[in-house]
C-alpha cells in the first residue's frame, strides 16, 4: 500500500506530521506494510490533513485526519477503500480540483516535492532538454509568443525583458528570482517552492539558456524556511542528476543556483529592493532607469522574475507557446494559480485560465462565506490592492478588465470580508501598512503615509470630515504621482476604493469628491 500524507506548511499547521507518524506506528503494530510517501498539498486546505491511498483506480483520499483518528481510519480498512465518514472518493473527481485547469500545478499534491525521480516521471525537465537544443533568441521567442506576463503583479512581458537581458554585452549576467511573497493572502510561490520546487529551479535554468546568464539567485522570505530547505534539497537533487550546475545533460553549458534568505521587509519584494538585499545592502529601492535588465544584480543585466512567472516557462518550452496562449482572454494568457483566503468556507489554491470572474472564485469554488453572512468586500492583489464591492464580482480575471475598475490582479490573491468589515478601518490600516514598511527614500510614501494615518485617524473620530476627506484625497494624488515605487504609488488603490465603493463607513455627511 502507498499512503501520502503532505508535507506542506499548511497540512504541517495543522498536523499532517503527527498524522503521518501515527499512521506508521499504527500500519507497525498491525502488521501492515505500506509506503508512506510525504506528497505536497493540492492546496485545499479545509481538507489538511488529507491522506491519500493509491488504488489502480486513482487515489482516493480521507480528510481532514488527526492523529488520533488514526486507528479508527485503519478499523474501516480505508487501505482497502472501506467505509469511513471522511471517506472523499477519487481525490481528482472532487469538485474543487476536477474544475480547475491545471497546467502549473499539475505535478503539486501529487509528488515527492524533492524526489528528482519523481519530477522526471511526471513531464518533469522536458522543456530543458527542448531549450537545450534551440537557439537562445528562440527559447526568448517562444517564451514572447507564449504572451506570459510578470505573474508578481506588474504584468510585463516576459519575453520583451528577456529580449533585452539577450541583447545586453556583458561578461556576467543573472536570474534572480524575486520569492519574497509577501502580499496578504498569497501563497502560490510558497507551494511551488515548498511542493514542486524542481520547476521552478527547471524554469530558472531555461532563463539562464535563453539569456546566457550562468548564475541565479532566489530571494525567498525569511518566514518560508520549508521553503528553503525544500529549494536546497532540490537544487543538490538537480546537480546530482546533472540538470544544474557545470555541463547541464552533457551540453557544456553552466548555471548555478542559490538561495538567499530575505529579512522581512515587505519592500524587498520591490525588484530594485531586493537587488540591494542580495547584494547585502539595506533593502532601499533604487531609481530607475537604468533597467535591472542592463544594469541589475551587481551591475550585471538581470532577469528578475517572480516566481510563477519563471515556473510557468517549462510548461511552455515543452507543449509549446501555442498551447500555452489557447488560454485565457484578451492580453492575459495561460492560467493564473488564484489564492482564496479570508472569511470564505473553502480557502485554498485555485488554477483556473484568466477570464474566471471574481464570483466564481467565491462562491463556486470558496463556498461562499465562513461566518455565513454575506460578502461584502474583497481586496485583491494584497495590501496594496483595491477593495472590490459585490457590484464588480462579475469582474473577470484580466489585467485590463481590472485596470478598467480601479483595481489590479497583483499576485493573484484574494482575502474576503463579510458585512461586519468596517472599511474606514481597512483604509487607515492601508496607510499604516505603509507608513511601517515604507522605505523611506521618497517624501510622499515616508511622510504622506504617517499623514495619511493622522487624516484616517480624524475621519474615524468624526472631526471635520468632509475636509478631512478632501485632504485624503489630495494626499493620495500626491502619493501617486509623486512616489518613486508601487509601495507609495499603490496604497491609495486600497484608501481610495473604501472611500469611493463604501462611502456609508465614511459617516453621514456628504463626501468631499476629487
Ligand atoms: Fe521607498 Fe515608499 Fe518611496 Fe517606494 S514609494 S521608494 S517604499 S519611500
Amino acid at each position: 500500500f502507498t499512503v501520502f500524507v503532505p508535507r506542506d506548511s499548511t497540512a504541517l499547521a495543522l498536523g499532517a506530521n503527527e498524522t503521518a507518524e501515527a499512521i506508521a506506528k499504527e500500519a507497525k503494530a498491525r502488521g501492515i506494510d505500506i509506503k508512506l510517501v510525504r506528497n505536497g498539498s493540492r492546496g485545499m486546505f479545509w481538507l489538511e490533513p488529507l491522506v491519500e491511498v493509491a488504488t489502480d483506480a486513482g487515489r482516493i483520499g480521507f480528510g481532514p485526519i488527526e492523529a488520533d483518528e488514526v486507528a479508527a481510519l485503519f478499523d474501516a480498512d480505508f487501505l482497502n477503500g472501506g467505509k469511513h465518514d471522511k471517506a472523499l472518493g477519487l481525490v481528482e473527481e472532487i469538485p474543487y480540483l476536477k474544475k480547475q485547469e491545471r497546467l502549473q500545478f499539475v505535478r503539486v499534491g501529487i509528488t515527492d516535492p524533492v524526489s528528482l525521480e519523481d519530477y522526471l516521471a511526471h513531464e518533469g525537465y522536458v522543456g530543458l532538454k527542448k531549450a537545450i537544443t534551440m537557439e537562445p533568441a528562440a527559447i526568448v521567442q517562444e517564451v514572447t509568443d507564449s504572451g506570459l506576463r510578470g505573474r508578481g503583479g506588474a504584468a510585463f512581458p516576459t519575453g520583451i525583458k528577456w529580449k533585452t537581458v539577450l541583447g545586453a554585452q556583458a561578461d556576467q549576467k543573472y536570474i534572480a528570482c524575486n520569492a519574497d511573497e509577501g502580499d496578504s493572502g498569497t501563497f502560490s510561490d510558497r507551494m511551488v517552492m515548498e511542493d514542486d520546487p524542481f520547476m521552478l529551479i527547471e524554469g530558472m535554468t531555461i532563463a539562464g539558456l535563453a539569456v546566457g546568464a550562468t548564475e541565479g539567485y532566489i530571494y525567498v522570505r525569511s518566514e518560508y524556511p520549508h521553503s528553503i530547505a525544500n529549494l536546497n534539497e532540490a537544487i543538490e537533487n538537480a546537480k546530482a542528476g546533472g540538470y544544474l550546475g557545470e555541463n547541464i545533460l552533457g551540453s557544456g553549458r553552466t548555471f548555478n543556483l542559490q538561495v538567499r534568505k530575505a529579512a522581512g521587509a515587505y519592500v524587498c519584494g520591490e525588484e530594485t529592493a531586493m537587488l540591494e538585499s542580495i547584494e547585502g545592502k539595506r533593502g532601499m529601492v533604487r531609481a530607475k532607469p537604468p533597467l535591472p535588465a542592463l544594469v541589475g544584480l551587481f551591475g550585471k543585466p538581470t532577469v528578475i522574475n517572480n516566481v510563477i512567472s519563471l515556473s510557468a516557462v517549462p510548461l511552455i518550452l515543452s507543449r509549446g507557446a501555442e498551447f500555452y496562449k489557447n488560454y485565457g482572454m484578451g492580453r492575459s494568457r495561460g492560467t493564473l494559480p488564484m489564492q482564496i483566503a479570508g472569511n470564505v468556507k473553502y480557502g485554498g489554491l485555485v488554477e483556473k485560465a484568466f477570464g474566471v470572474t471574481l464570483r466564481e472564485l467565491l462562491y463556486d469554488f470558496g463556498g461562499g462565506s465562513e461566518s455565513g453572512r454575506p460578502i461584502r468586500a474583497v481586496q485583491v492583489g494584497g495590501p496594496l490592492g483595491a477593495y472590490m464591492p459585490e457590484s464588480l464580482f462579475d469582474t473577470p480575471f484580466d489585467y485590463e478588465a481590472f485596470a478598467a475598475v480601479d483595481s489590479t490582479v497583483g499576485h493573484g490573491g484574494l482575502v474576503a470580508f463579510d458585512d461586519t468589515v468596517d472599511m474606514a478601518k481597512q483604509a487607515r490600516y492601508a496607510m499604516h501598512f505603509c507608513k511601517a514598511e515604507s522605505c523611506g527614500k521618497c517624501t510622499p510614501c515616508r511622510i504622506g503615509s504617517t499623514r495619511g494615518v493622522e487624516v484616517m485617524d480624524k475621519i474615524i473620530a468624526n472631526q471635520n470630515r468632509p475636509q478631512q476627506i478632501r485632504l485624503l484625497r489630495d494626499l493620495c494624488d500626491v502619493m501617486v504621482t509623486g512616489s518613486l515605487c508601487a509601495m507609495g504609488n499603490m496604497t491609495p488603490f486600497p484608501v481610495l476604493s473604501a472611500l469611493n465603493h463604501f462611502p456609508e463607513d465614511f459617516g453621514d455627511q456628504p463626501l468631499a469628491t476629487a
